[in-house]
């Protein structure tokens, strides 16, 4: 066990008013946070991508919060979770409406190509003396 997981395990009493995921000083300017994703990673990521001089501190101050928190702000927290939530739901759906539309969009390009004879027929009917050169009304 290392030194992180002793302070980690060491307070398993938490207020049940303070979600898991608040920590202290999860980075070295911030004192409180809510952590995003598992404790575990957070550790790794520490151990590998921060000067060594700071690990062993921030390793040794790094710990749960323990005592209850203010509600609203835990309460604000736990929408913003779920504003998330609902975005990545959202942002699929978007998603699947894009990659639909544009499959219509192909078909619709290859049913007009399909079709330019019978639309050129048909505005010649309609739009007579028009300058149109197959690119522009505007042939200079
Ligand atoms: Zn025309």
């Amino acid at each position: 066990m290392t030194k992180a997981d002793t302070q980690l395990t060491k307070f398993t009493q938490r207020s049940e008013d303070t979600p898991e995921e608040a920590y202290w000083h999860l980075s070295p300017s911030v004192l409180m946070e809510f952590l995003a994703g598992p404790i575990e990673e957070h550790i790794a990521d520490i151990q590998i991508r921060t000067p060594v001089r700071e690990r062993e501190t921030r390793l040794h101050l790094m710990q749960p919060v323990r005592g209850a928190l203010p509600p609203a702000m835990v309460k604000a927290w736990e929408a913003y979770i779920e504003a998330g939530k609902r975005q990545t739901v959202a942002w699929k759906a978007y998603i699947e409406e894009y990659q639909g539309q544009t499959k219509c969009w192909n078909t619709y390009i290859k049913a007009k190509r399909a079709a330019e004879s019978k639309i050129a027929a048909l505005h010649d009917i309609e739009c007579p003396g028009c300058p149109w050169d197959g690119n522009t009304i505007f042939p200079y």
